[in-house]
C-alpha cells in the first residue's frame, strides 16, 4: 500500500536532474550507464559534456575510440564506454538508430543488464517492468524485513516482490525512479533517514528497529594487492605513452612503460595507490629523461586535449607535468 505515498513523495522531492528533463531513451541510457559505479552528482558534468559532443545514436556509433575514451576520462570502468559504442552500432544496424522499447529486447544489447534494461523501458517507454538495482534491493529488504543474505536466490525473491508491487504503466516511470531516489536520499546504506521517510508506516524493519542491520549483504572478498613499477620516458616536454594490451585491467588504454631502459637521469615520483573493485595497485614510478625523442611521445597539450589517461595513472602524469614543464 506504500506506492501512493512513495509517488507523492517523489513528485515533491525528486532532484532536478538534467537527464530526467525529457523522456528520451538515448539520454536515459547514457545516464544510467554513467551512473553505474559513479555517484549521480559526480557524473552530471560528464553527462552534459557527453551529450553535447555525442547527442544521438549516430554520433556515438561513429565516434572514434580516442574521443570516446577522452569523454569518459575520470569515470573509470572504460568497458562501459566501449559497450556504449558497440550497442550504438548495433542499434544503427538493427533498430534504425533507436533503442528497442522493451526490457526483453534491451537486455540482449551489449552493456545492458536487467536493471538498465528495466530502467530504460520503464522510464522512456512506460513499459510496466521493474528496474532493481542496489538501492531498490536495500529499500525492499528493509520494507519486508528480509533477513536472508542477499545472494542470487534472495535477489530473485526481491525482484518478485518488486514485480508484484508495480503500479499501472502510466505511473511506472515515476514509480521506478521514486524507488531509486528513496534509496539514494532517504533509505541510505548507513543510518537511514526513517523520520523523513514517506513509507515508514509500511516498513517492517523500521517497526522492529532493525533497519540498520539490513540488507544482510555478503561479505566482500578482500582486495588483492599488486605491486607495480612504472617508467615514464620523457624528452624535453614530450611524454611517452604506451597503449596497454587488449586484455586485463585498463585494456587498450594509454599507460606508462613497465620496461626499464637505463638513462642518464632518473627522477623518482611519490608512490601512489589506486583502488579497483577487486585489486589494489601499489605503484612506484620514475621519470627517465632521454636525450633523444622516441616513438609514441606526445606533447602535454596533445595529451590534455585528445588522449585519455586512466585515473590509475593520472597522479603520476600530474607529478610528471609538474617536473618537466
Ligand atoms: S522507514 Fe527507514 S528503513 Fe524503512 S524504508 Fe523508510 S528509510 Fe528505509
Amino acid at each position: 500500500m506504500f506506492q501512493k505515498d512513495l509517488l507523492n513523495w517523489y513528485e515533491q522531492n525528486a532532484r532536478e536532474l538534467e537527464f530526467r528533463k525529457k523522456k528520451d531513451s538515448y539520454s536515459i541510457w547514457i545516464s544510467e550507464i554513467m551512473a553505474q559505479q559513479t555517484r549521480i552528482e559526480a557524473m552530471l558534468e560528464y553527462y552534459k559534456r557527453f551529450i553535447k559532443e555525442l547527442p544521438d545514436m549516430k554520433s556515438l556509433a561513429e565516434c572514434d575510440d580516442e574521443k570516446l575514451n577522452k569523454l569518459w576520462q575520470g569515470l573509470g570502468y572504460y568497458s562501459r564506454a566501449k559497450n556504449l559504442k558497440k550497442c550504438a552500432i548495433q542499434c544503427m544496424e538493427q533498430y534504425d538508430g533507436h533503442l528497442p522499447k522493451t526490457k526483453k529486447e534491451l537486455v540482449k544489447l551489449p552493456g545492458i543488464g536487467p536493471y538498465t534494461a528495466g530502467a530504460i523501458a520503464s522510464i522512456a517507454f512506460d513499459e510496466r517492468v521493474s528496474a532493481v538495482d542496489g538501492n531498490v534491493i536495500r529499500v525492499f529488504s528493509r520494507l519486508y524485513d528480509i533477513e536472508q543474505e542477499i545472494d542470487t536466490k534472495t535477489k530473485k525473491q526481491i525482484e518478485q516482490l518488486v514485480d508484484d508491487s508495480l503500479p499501472e504503466s502510466k505511473y511506472i516511470s515515476h514509480y521506478n525512479q521514486a524507488l531509486m531516489e528513496l534509496g539514494a536520499l532517504i533509505c541510505i546504506p548507513k543510518n537511514p533517514r526513517c523520520s523523513n521517510c514517506s513509507i515508514q508506516s509500511d516498513c517492517l524493519a523500521y517497526k522492529k528497529g532493525v533497519q540498520n542491520d539490513l540488507p544482510n549483504l555478503k561479505k566482500k572478498k578482500e582486495r588483492r594487492i599488486e605491486h607495480k613499477q612504472f617508467y615514464i620516458y620523457v624528452y624535453d616536454s614530450f611524454i611517452h605513452l604506451k597503449k596497454r594490451d587488449n586484455n586485463g585491467l585498463l585494456a587498450g588504454l594509454y599507460g606508462f612503460d613497465e620496461e626499464y631502459i637505463p638513462c642518464e637521469k632518473e627522477i623518482k615520483l611519490n608512490d601512489y595507490i589506486h583502488i579497483f573493485s577487486h585489486v589494489e595497485w601499489h605503484m612506484k614510478a620514475s621519470i627517465l629523461v632521454l636525450n633523444q625523442k622516441m616513438e609514441d611521445m606526445y606533447s602535454i597539450a596533445e595529451i590534455d586535449e585528445k588522449m585519455a589517461i586512466p585515473s590509475a595513472f593520472m597522479n603520476f602524469y600530474e607529478q610528471t607535468k609538474e617536473r618537466i614543464v
